[in-house]
């Protein structure tokens, strides 16, 4: 069982995985895959929980809603940040206190809101008038966050574009939220999904301490702040180490006046790590002197966070002879669009052979489709399957 999984450019990308277990693995669930490794999902949290000490980690599930996610971060004293009734479900499911738990999202119908008041939740995040006044006849139950925006270009996803209220519209809402009855008990910001280094967040730290103290002065005991996720992983692109990326923050965080509640909201970064996707080559032709090897999965699938989240996998064929043909990487479905790569070289795959995806725990089963007719990925939680087929 020595064999490693592969040939491995960066060594940080390694995990104890050998062909033979993986083969195992695929053997019993079948192709695709994506397979998830709480080990990992653990030291990711806590790795997060040491670079931010005294900061409450509320895993945000959308990017991988799983049980197994869920369980582990339960065990070892995680926080879970909701966004739908779905997500509510599947934390009661699994038994997390309603109280670990707060609503992030936004803009909700009431029945979102109800659901989750029903299990248990008291935190909600809105960022706007109307949504301040659907809270209205929820307030004897609820409290929410002020949602601030904060542009960042550079994030591969500058979610500040769709939610959050100006800096200058906070002391208005105050006064509106106090006028309503609504109590309103902190800010909250989401500076964008796998931010490149921490300048963002700590400009937001920095803006939000200036607020909270604003609003103090004006008479509202603000007693949360909520720094949301964009905590970076490594795809292709090197990135630093995650303590380096907080040890700003720590400074900003340091500079707020005592006794606040601190929340962050990580998703990416606790689970994109724990996700490697498997697939199989199921068809190879050779077009103008390149070889098309055909997958079971593509970009309506696993890949598609190549094109909604911009991420870009480390991908290698499980089996490598060490020869090289110029190669495309395509997906199952019909449509033409359905490539995961191109212009690369590989050894020459048969059908048969696997195709290794890392770092895809993150924004890739959780939005894949089944167009076409092609279901999407089983993920599995690997743990105790590898355990034992280490064993045998
Ligand atoms: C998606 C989302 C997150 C998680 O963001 P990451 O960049 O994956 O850490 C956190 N909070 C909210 C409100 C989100 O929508």
């Amino acid at each position: 069982m020595s064999e490693q999984l592969l040939d491995m450019t960066n060594p940080r990308l390694e995990a104890p995985y050998d062909r033979r277990a993986l083969e195992a693995l695929m053997g019993r669930f079948g192709s695709p895959l994506v397979m998830v490794d709480c080990d990992v999902v653990r030291a990711q949290f806590h790795a997060l929980q040491r670079a931010l000490p005294g900061v409450d980690l509320h895993y945000a599930l959308k990017p991988l809603p799983e049980r197994c996610v869920v369980t582990a971060l339960k065990d070892i004293g995680g926080f879970f940040d909701l966004a739908t009734t779905g997500e509510v479900e599947l934390v009661r499911r699994a038994g997390v206190d309603p109280r670990r738990c707060i609503h992030t999202h936004p803009i909700k119908r009431d029945g979102d809101i109800r659901d989750a008041i029903r299990f248990g939740v008291r935190t909600f995040v809105v960022d706007n008038p109307d949504e301040l006044g659907k809270f209205v006849r929820h307030r004897a139950r609820a409290e929410v966050l002020l949602r601030v925006s904060f542009r960042n270009p550079a994030a591969a996803a500058d979610l500040s574009r769709k939610f959050g209220c100006d800096p200058e519209s906070v002391p208005a809402m105050l006064d509106l939220a106090r006028r309503l009855g609504v109590k309103v008990v902190g800010l909250s910001f989401h500076v964008g999904s796998q931010s490149p280094d921490s300048q963002m967040h700590v400009q937001a730290i920095e803006a939000c301490n200036e607020l909270i103290v604003a609003a103090r002065e004006a008479g509202h005991p603000l007693s949360v702040l909520d720094i949301g996720g964009g905590f970076p992983v490594e795809y292709q692109t090197p990135q630093m180490p995650i303590d380096d990326f907080c040890a700003p923050i720590r400074t900003a965080l340091a500079a707020l006046p005592r006794g606040l509640r601190l929340i962050a909201e990580p998703g990416r970064f606790i689970v994109a790590p724990a996700g490697t996707s498997l697939s199989t080559v199921v068809g190879r032709a050779l077009r103008d002197g390149v070889w098309w090897f055909y997958l079971d999965d593509g970009l309506y699938g696993s890949y598609n966070g190549q094109m909604y989240d911009h991420a870009d996998y480390v991908i290698r064929p499980l089996r490598d002879d060490g020869s090289r043909v110029k190669a495309v990487l395509a997906g199952p479905t019909c449509d033409s669009i359905d490539v995961v790569r191109e212009g690369i070289e590989l050894p020459l795959l048969e059908i048969g052979d696997v195709i290794v995806g890392r770092t895809m725990g993150a924004y890739t089963s959780s939005s894949a489709t089944d167009f076409n007719f092609i279901r999407r990925a089983k993920v599995v939680a690997v743990n105790e399957f590898l355990a034992s087929a280490h064993d045998e």
